[in-house]
């Protein structure tokens, strides 16, 4: 008889956006005069920039020329691609070789193939709240899980712990806390890792939300986190791709670890598991990364930190702390009187007509606060806010 992947039976955070989005369906369907504004879902809501879909339509019509027409590309990405990340990183002063980015469809997927990298009993330390996928993909290779605990004493942004973790998985700007580490944060967590020979994984799907020139938009920023660690970035939030699939994982030619390259590794695995990501879509990315598409999506990133001001501002002003905001589309903040985060979400719910997603489904230390998203209507932003502010101030 099969021998299944046993593991699948230990995961448990799934039932977080199921669990949310029944509660509003049953809401909805007994109140259906209300009109219930999201703030729960992580998803985008503005259009892909013109010049973005310009190079989509131009790559489309190549693609039906025989001259021009494309098959199979390199597993690793297009040179125009990794070239056009390469600048990107440039732009921020972090130089990296065209050949350490590759190209995937996406932060997810390169997120749960990473494992591959790495052999079985190794101590994963994952924070704790956290996206949920770190865990998942984690329990699903029976990895044993540290995790670190973030709080309001450390501002949701754990340090190393006395423990040697060997895979340390980050996430900066973070979700759902929106706090993001300083230089001095990620200097103490690479040194940490170069000190005990761990790999951190650092996700930085919402580096372009940061507009505090101090703080860091890439771990290789720091230094020597080029022998440390391996970046996850997406097109995802920089310019609206959740629905057009494309992202790039940087693995440095310096990471080495037991006489074995994580960048060669990394590059046997694309061609034994990864055919490439679409020519059409590469082209799509390139052009966000373009001058005219990069002013483009960095006008959808200002309508969003516009929508997190109008949300920071209706929290402070009935004295709800939070965290997060200035340079993330995520809010996090604290539920008044003590009250669980399930029952806030409920209340919102009823009282408010917002949906947001409470803390406890982030992991144990996520109770207690809840996340509200930037990423909605700039209307419906404001409208949510005074209704939540109304029944917060009752509430606090
Ligand atoms: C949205 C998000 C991603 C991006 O995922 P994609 O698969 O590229 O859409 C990665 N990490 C975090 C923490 C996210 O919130």
């Amino acid at each position: 008889m099969v021998k299944l992947n046993n593991n699948f039976n230990n995961l448990v955070s799934n039932y977080l956006f199921a669990e949310v989005a029944n509660r509003v369906a049953a809401y909805k369907k007994a109140h259906p005069d209300k009109k219930v504004i999201s703030m729960g879902i992580g998803d985008v809501t503005q259009p892909l920039a013109p010049a973005v879909v310009q190079a989509m339509k131009a790559a489309a019509d190549e693609m039906g020329v025989k001259e021009t027409f494309r098959g199979y590309g390199p597993y690793e990405g297009y040179d125009f691609a990794r070239e056009a990340v390469q600048a990107h990183y440039a732009s921020f002063g972090c130089r990296i070789a065209a050949d350490e980015i590759f190209i995937g469809d996406g932060a997810k997927n390169d997120l749960g193939a990473i494992v591959d990298l790495f052999g079985p009993g190794n101590l994963v330390a994952i924070p704790d709240p956290v996206y949920p996928a770190y865990v998942d993909v984690n329990m699903l290779c029976g990895n044993e899980i540290l995790y670190l605990d973030g709080n309001r004493e450390n501002g949701f942004l754990p340090a190393p712990p006395d423990r040697a973790a060997d895979i340390i998985y980050l996430c900066s700007p973070n979700n759902p806390t929106g706090a993001v580490y300083s230089r001095e944060g990620l200097k103490e967590w690479v040194d940490y890792a170069n000190a005990n020979g761990s790999v951190i994984l650092f996700d930085a799907a919402y580096e372009s939300f940061i507009q505090d020139p101090a703080l860091p938009h890439s771990i290789f920023e720091i230094d020597g986190a080029e022998r440390c660690a391996i970046e996850l970035c997406s097109f995802s939030k920089t310019a609206g791709f959740t629905g057009t699939r494309c992202g790039y994982t940087v693995i440095p030619k310096a990471l080495e670890r037991g006489g074995m390259n994580l960048n060669a590794m990394w590059t046997r695995r694309a061609a034994i598991k990864y055919n490439g990501t679409s020519y059409i879509i590469q082209r799509a990315a390139a052009a966000v990364f373009s001058p005219e598409g990069f002013s483009q999506a960095k006008q959808n990133i200002a309508y969003y930190l516009n929508n997190a001001r109008v949300m920071g501002e209706a929290l402070r002003a009935v004295n709800i702390e939070y965290v997060g905001g200035g340079n993330s589309p995520y809010i996090w903040f604290r539920c008044p009187g003590g009250i669980d985060s399930w029952k806030l979400f409920d209340l919102l719910l009823d009282k408010a007509n917002v949906v947001c997603t409470p803390g406890a489904g982030f992991g144990k230390n996520g109770e207690g606060w809840c996340r509200l998203t930037a990423f909605g209507d700039a209307q419906d932003t404001r409208t949510a806010m005074q209704r939540i502010g109304q029944v917060l101030g009752e509430l606090g």
